[in-house]
């Protein structure tokens, strides 16, 4: 028999006897086995698994276990205290979606800015904000500490800042996310998605000067709203340049 080292993060240690939660521990096995083999014969389920590191490198299925292995499994949807990981890869796993409480209008925002999708009303309940969150795989982005740590809530960050600026940053850093910003791709208003629309088409709807400077037009496919490239976007890239970090 040959023995490797296993080690599941987050939710993926529901599956495992208590003794293997949240530790290293070891397994045997004879040869020819796969990393698809083992997970499974362990009882947690392949389709909940985002990301296997082996000796640090990321692998699939179908790598064969070899003796000494140490072998890192993360979920599907991971909370962000994973010292290290964002170094192995070149962006996150996959694009983060958000749910704000009623304190982080100007934050969501901003986020909505830079396309990233994010819920926020201020007439969300604290029951509701967790609701959403396990529903739609939300991370639930809080002023408050004890929202973020209530026994029903699997990911959420707690923004410490009262400054909309610094609570940007700060989470663009933590999450990594610059990486996946796409600007001009959500309404502010109601963080629907915005498509090009012809000009022709809204014609009718803008005023004069806009229509006379402007020829690129997009339309929230939920609200209607109309955006164009104008001080408003030139605000929006001055905005980015100045308060992001560099690629
Ligand atoms: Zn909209």
């Amino acid at each position: 028999m040959n023995q490797v080292y296993f080690r599941f993060y987050e939710e993926l240690n529901n599956y495992l006897p208590n003794e293997n939660r949240k530790v290293w521990f070891d397994y045997s096995f004879p040869d020819g086995i796969s990393l698809k083999d083992a997970i499974q014969s362990m009882g947690v389920p392949p389709d909940e698994i985002d990301l296997i590191l082996v000796n640090q490198q990321s692998k699939g299925f179908d790598h064969m276990l070899q003796e000494g292995d140490r072998i890192s499994v993360f979920p599907v949807f991971e909370l962000f205290d994973l010292t290290g990981i964002s170094l192995l890869r070149d962006k996150p796993l996959r694009n983060p979606t958000f749910i704000c409480d009623v304190h982080l209008g100007w934050l969501s925002k901003y986020l909505r800015m830079l396309g990233m999708d994010t819920l926020y009303s201020n007439k969300y309940t604290p029951e509701e904000i967790i609701d959403f969150s396990r529903q739609e795989k939300r991370i639930i982005l809080s002023r408050s500490y004890q929202l973020t740590r209530q026994t029903e809530v699997t990911h959420s960050y707690w923004i410490r800042s009262s400054e909309p600026l610094e609570q940007l940053k700060d989470l663009i850093n933590k999450l990594d996310l610059i990486n996946l910003t796409d600007p001009f791709t959500r309404c502010l208003n109601c963080n629907g998605k915005l498509v090009p629309v012809e000009k022709q088409e809204i014609l009718h709807r803008l005023e004069a000067r806009t229509a006379k400077y402007y020829e690129e037009f997009f339309n929230c496919q939920t609200c209607n709203q109309i955006y164009w490239k104008g001080s408003h976007y030139e605000n929006m890239v001055v905005f980015i340049q100045q308060h992001l970090p560099n690629n």
